[in-house]
């Protein structure tokens, strides 16, 4: 993506800005980078370092603060499923830019000053949920904060609030229209809009949901170490397409083995940098999410640049006998065998002397197992020239989570 005269600026400013904090972290990083060097695209990449999740880790508790202490208000913290998690300090500056992009994503979104937003993200150090609550009152919408689980009392508030957005996660969404289409209510509910965040989802969880629900789906991007969601998110103009805002935030995709940006149009790693933030700025962070530029002008007419959906994190990628495999490649297959449901879950193992992939599915009752693992397989063969075995199950019978969940296990090189 083309970088600007006025993001250079930025980015140099970003630069000079830490270099002068005194803060450890940032010095060491660019101590022989002289800001007035930058001055492309070109000049950029050669001489701004990756920083990685793991760098972010060692500067914990609070080494990646880059303004006095008395100018942070409030710090959030990553998930830390693996490892020692990952300390964001927030100026107040930067709570304010963040509740300035999410209130124009709920924008983008078609969401306005009359809606009622259910928030089912949790709420504390995670970023989810105070984001979706700082966006709605930016926008003037009315919050109702409920924090994650307790389908139970969801769905009360859903019914007795006319709560006219639900905001999720894609597995919870899922699991809140399953329980909706279980106890028939669906009559009761005012939902329009679900705005869904946080993880890789396919077209059939996508489909299910808006099925059940009928709404108007939109997917929010972002993660902790970069304000939290809300720096992105598709419009009500085509679903093609996340516009990134790019008053905020300089976007690449990166081939994830070699660092060089892919072709245009072509899938890779999205690294980002930040170019107004205060508190913890981030300079060509590794996100590990994978997706594409979509170059064509999208119908809204609005110009931030625009990615595809997530689709999948190149930690997920996985090569099994020459084929690049990712969840996306699984689900395109799984799609096109009827009678299947969105969730699924891979495994690869090592048996034999061969890598062996096994793939679990479900489908709805009357449909025939045999023929659906047949199909599966056929697709497979045809596509990746590989014959993964296939097991069938009814639907429900996978796990669902209120959390991430991880669909591809590689049990190779436990
Ligand atoms: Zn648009």
């Amino acid at each position: 993506m083309k970088l600007t005269e006025k993001q250079l600026q930025q980015i140099r400013t970003q630069i000079k800005r830490v270099k002068a904090s005194g803060n450890p972290f940032y010095t060491e990083r660019f101590k022989d980078v002289n800001p007035e060097d930058i001055k492309d695209r070109e000049s950029f990449e050669r001489l701004v370092p990756f920083c990685d999740k793991q760098d972010l880790r060692n500067a914990y508790p609070l080494g990646l603060a880059a303004v006095p202490e008395e100018d942070i208000v409030r710090i959030h913290s990553s998930s830390g499923t693996t490892g020692a998690p990952v300390i964001i300090p927030y100026t107040q500056k930067d709570i304010d830019d963040w509740a300035v992009m999410f209130a124009r994503c709920y924008e983008l979104a078609g969401i306005g000053k009359k809606d009622r937003i259910q928030i089912t993200p949790g709420y504390g150090l995670w970023t989810a949920g105070i984001g979706f609550q700082a966006g709605c009152e930016k926008l003037g919408a009315m919050a109702v904060p409920m924090g994650p689980g307790n389908t139970e009392k969801q769905l009360q508030m859903m019914q007795d609030l006319g709560s006219t957005v639900i905001c999720a996660t894609s597995s919870y969404a899922l699991l809140l229209a399953e329980q909706v289409e279980a106890r028939g209510i669906v009559k009761n509910i005012k939902l329009k809009k679900g705005v869904i965040g946080s993880e890789r989802w396919g077209e059939k969880m996508r489909n299910r949901i808006q099925s059940i629900l009928g709404i108007e789906l939109y997917d929010i991007y972002g993660l902790t170490e970069c304000y939290g969601p809300g720096i992105g998110i598709n419009c009500t103009e085509s679903d093609a397409g996340i516009h990134i805002f790019d008053d905020y935030i300089y976007t690449e995709i990166l081939d994830p083995q070699t660092g060089k940006p892919v072709p245009e149009g072509e899938i890779g790693e999205i690294c980002l940098t930040t170019l107004v933030k205060e508190g913890a700025p981030l300079f060509r962070f590794r996100t590990h999410d994978l997706a594409a530029f979509v170059t064509e002008k999208c119908p809204c007419g609005r110009s931030y640049p625009r990615i595809t959906q997530i689709m999948g994190r190149s930690d997920d990628m996985v090569k099994v006998k020459g084929n690049i495999i990712f969840p996306s490649t699984i689900e395109d297959v799984i799609k096109s065998v009827p009678g299947t449901s969105s969730e699924y879950r891979a495994i690869i193992e090592h048996e034999d002397g061969k890598d062996q992939m096994t793939i679990m599915v479900e489908v709805e009752g009357g449909i025939d197992r045999t023929e659906v693992a047949l199909g599966i397989q056929y697709f497979f063969k045809q596509k990746y020239n590989m014959t993964p075995k296939v097991k069938v199950v009814g639907i429900g019978e996978l796990p669902r989570s209120e959390k991430k969940t991880k669909r591809i296990e590689d049990k190779r090189f436990n």
